[in-house]
């Protein structure tokens, strides 16, 4: 029984500190469960995390009880199982000190605030730095990334923050340095189509008295917050970024592209309406032959599309890909539509457009 028992514990106590997705999306964690006591992150985020990481340091250290506390609810009667429950009780009751310590004196003690003293201006108060970060997370431009269960790492206009169980660690973000210190790649496929680079970052804070701190996001989630920081991750030369599977395929597409036929127009070429970046250089030009009679009823007919050259080849190929269905190995040999007049096209008929020279 007590074996049972044990065993049920630890991994009780497992998901408790590392939750799984299942108990994530259940809303089992501490922090869904303790909703009304911590308030909304989004109204008060450096209040929420010094509540949370209080609740969860409590719980944690209380663990050890709680077992002791299921092994006498499951009828387990052993002399020492006194002495047991006296001395795991000691680690709640010290981790109650401590908590106090954390929150008396102005909260100065706190991990939490402590990783903002380092921001305050002389003649100011912790709350200054504390009200900034909490407006600035209001923002909806902020870019929130999930590194784990129990971490998350958060870039707003100023600050870079990572959120662990017991602290956060905040940094500015002019004054701090962002270097690949390294990757690692995972297949999910066999074929290796759906390959994930994850890419350790290190921050190095400019200022000695502020903690550096690595996270590791895959390169994917790097991609939406590159836009968000004031400088790109330095990526060292013993360092490649995997493009991805969209990037590939663009690659591929501009390849089977430049083997068309090109079609020449008259009027200078404007820019892609997609990205506003590259000149427009690609035409919808029906090329291909409709099937024979015996194979009709098959997928959509080739349509001409009267649209003028309005987009680059790789906005088309992205335009081609999200749209795509199936495995990526046959995306090229599907068909897209026009994204303008909807005029079904196939890869033949995606021609290179150059002007015409007079
Ligand atoms: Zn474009
Ligand atoms: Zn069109
Ligand atoms: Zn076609």
């Amino acid at each position: 029984m007590d074996v049972l028992v044990t065993l049920f514990y630890i991994l009780f106590s497992i998901c408790v500190v590392y939750p799984p997705t299942e108990f994530v999306s259940a809303g089992f964690t501490i922090a869904q469960l303790f909703e009304s006591f911590l308030g909304s992150e989004n109204m008060n985020f450096i209040g929420y995390h010094m509540k949370r990481t209080t609740i969860t340091a409590l719980i944690h250290s209380a663990l050890p009880l709680g077992y002791i506390f299921c092994l006498l609810c499951a009828g387990e009667r052993n002399p020492w199982l006194p002495a047991a429950a006296a001395a795991t009780a000691i680690i709640p009751l010290l981790m109650c000190y401590r908590l106090l310590c954390w929150w008396e004196n102005d909260q100065v003690k706190h991990p939490v605030v402590k990783a903002l003293i380092q921001y305050v201006t002389p003649g100011s108060d912790w709350r200054v730095v504390a009200a900034n970060l909490n407006i600035e997370f209001r923002n909806v431009d902020k870019v929130s990334i999930q590194l784990n269960a129990t971490s998350r790492f958060v870039a707003t206009e100023t600050w870079l923050i990572k959120l662990t169980q017991y602290k956060l660690n905040v940094v500015k973000q002019e004054e701090c340095t962002l270097v690949a210190t390294a990757t690692d790649s995972h297949n999910l496929t066999p074929t290796g189509e759906d390959e994930v680079q994850y890419i350790n970052i290190e921050a190095i804070p400019t200022r000695d008295d502020i903690e550096r701190f690595t996270f590791r996001i895959s390169t994917t989630a790097l991609r939406d917050l590159q836009p968000r920081l004031l400088q790109p991750v330095r990526v060292p030369e013993h360092i490649s970024l995997m493009p991805t599977l969209i990037e590939r395929f663009v690659n591929v597409f501009k390849h089977y592209v430049d083997q068309n036929p090109v079609y020449l127009v008259d009027q200078e070429l404007e820019l892609c309406i997609g990205c506003m970046q590259y000149p427009a250089d690609v035409k919808l030009n029906r090329r291909c032959h409709p099937p024979p009679a015996h194979l009709e009823g098959g997928p959509p007919q080739c349509q001409q599309c009267n649209c003028r050259v309005l987009w680059c080849c790789a906005c088309m190929g992205r335009w081609w890909a999200a749209r795509a269905s199936g495995p990526p190995a046959g995306w090229l040999s599907g068909r897209a539509t026009c994204p303008v007049c909807r005029a079904t096209f196939c890869l033949l008929d995606v021609c290179p457009a150059r002007l015409a020279s007079s």
